[in-house]
C-alpha cells in the first residue's frame, strides 16, 4: 500500500538471495539463506495471484533480496504474467548491482524498474554492504535503463552518517539524469530509515535520521527534478469484502518506535492513525 502512487497498490513477490549484504537489511535471513522457503513453480505462483480473494492491485512487483539473482525464474515468470495479467504493470525492484547490458534488457521487458541506490562512495559501499564496486556499477546500470528507453523510479535511501559522502552526490547525479530522461524517471528521496538487523547496534547506522537531516536531504533535490506523484491515483478495482492479506509484522523498536515494514490493506488504517499524511491512500481500499 505504500509504494509510490504510480504503482500502488502493488502485489509484491519476494525473492530470496541478494548480491549485497547491507548491515541495515530488513530481511537478512532471506538474503543470506537463499534456499529458505519452498519452491513454487511460476505457473503455480500466477494461480495464487489470480485467486479471487487477492486484494486488487495496480502493479506486480518483483522484490528481494534482489530478483536479479534469480534471472532464470524471472525469465520463466514474466511471459506468464504478461499473458495472464495483461492489465497489470510489471515492476522490477533491484539494487542495480547489475551488468548494464542486463539492466537495459530489464528496461525493455518491465514497465518500471525501481532502482535502490544506497551508496556513492566505494569505501562506504564496502564498509556497509561488502561491495566497493557497487556505486560505479549501479550508476552505469541506471544510466543504461534510461538510455534504453525504460521507466526508472530511483529510490535514494538516506542513511545516518552518510548525508554528505553518499546522499548528496547521489541526489545530484540522479536529479541530473532524471531531468534528461524525457519524463521517464522519478527520484524518490527516502528519509524514513529505521535501523534493522546488524545496524541496530551500529554506532553510525543505529539511529533514525534527525528532523534537520531529513530536511537537509529533501532540500538537496532541485525543484525541477521529477518526483513520484503526490496524490493517490484512482483506477483500481474495489476491494472484495472477503479480501485476504498476507500476515505482516509489526515491530516495536528499542526506543518505542512503531515499525510497519510491510503495510498491507489490513494494516493501512492503523498506519493512517499514526501518520495522517497517509490518509489519501485509504482510497486504495475503496477502489
Ligand atoms: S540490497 Fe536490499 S535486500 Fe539486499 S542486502 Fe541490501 S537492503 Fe537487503
Amino acid at each position: 500500500m505504500l509504494e509510490e502512487h504510480e504503482l500502488a497498490p502493488t502485489y509484491e513477490i519476494w525473492f530470496t538471495g541478494c548480491s549485497l549484504r547491507c548491515r541495515f537489511c530488513t530481511v537478512p535471513d532471506a538474503v543470506t539463506k537463499p534456499r529458505l522457503g519452498s519452491w513454487l513453480p511460476p505457473e503455480e505462483l500466477v494461480e495464487h495471484i489470480l485467486e479471487p480473494r487477492v486484494p486488487p492491485f495496480r502493479a506486480i512487483s518483483l522484490v528481494g533480496g534482489d530478483p536479479a539473482v534469480n534471472r532464470p525464474y524471472v525469465d520463466a515468470l514474466l511471459p506468464l504474467l504478461r499473458r495472464r495479467l495483461p492489465d497489470s504493470l510489471l515492476v522490477l525492484n533491484t539494487n542495480l548491482f547489475t551488468d548494464p547490458s542486463l539492466a537495459a534488457r530489464d528496461a525493455d521487458r518491465f514497465d518500471w524498474v525501481i532502482g535502490d541506490v544506497h551508496f556513492w562512495r566505494p569505501g562506504c559501499a564496502r564498509q556497509v554492504a561488502g561491495a566497493a564496486a557497487y556505486p560505479e556499477l549501479a550508476v552505469a546500470a541506471a544510466e543504461a535503463i534510461v538510455a534504453a528507453g525504460g521507466r526508472l523510479m530511483l529510490r535514494i535511501l538516506v542513511l545516518p552518517g552518510h548525508l554528505r559522502c553518499c546522499a548528496e552526490p547521489t541526489i545530484s547525479w540522479a536529479s541530473s539524469l532524471a531531468m534528461r530522461a524525457d519524463g521517464r524517471m522519478r527520484v524518490h528521496i527516502l528519509t524514513n530509515y529505521a535501523p534493522a538487523g546488524a545496524a541496530r547496534t551500529d554506532p553510525v547506522l543505529g539511529r533514525a535520521l534527525r528532523p534537520e537531516e531529513r530536511a537537509l536531504a529533501h532540500g538537496m533535490l532541485p525543484d525541477a527534478c521529477p518526483q513520484p506523484s503526490r496524490q493517490a491515483l484512482s483506477g483500481t478495482r474495489p476491494r472484495p469484502v472477503d479480501a485476504h492479506d498476507p500476515p505482516a509484522p509489526i515491530e516495536i523498536g528499542p526506543d518505542g518506535t512503531l515499525l510497519l515494514p510491510f503495510v498491507t490493506g489490513s494494516l493501512l488504517p492503523l498506519a493512517v492513525e499514526f501518520d495522517p499524511s497517509l490518509r489519501d491512500r485509504l482510497r486504495y481500499l475503496e477502489g
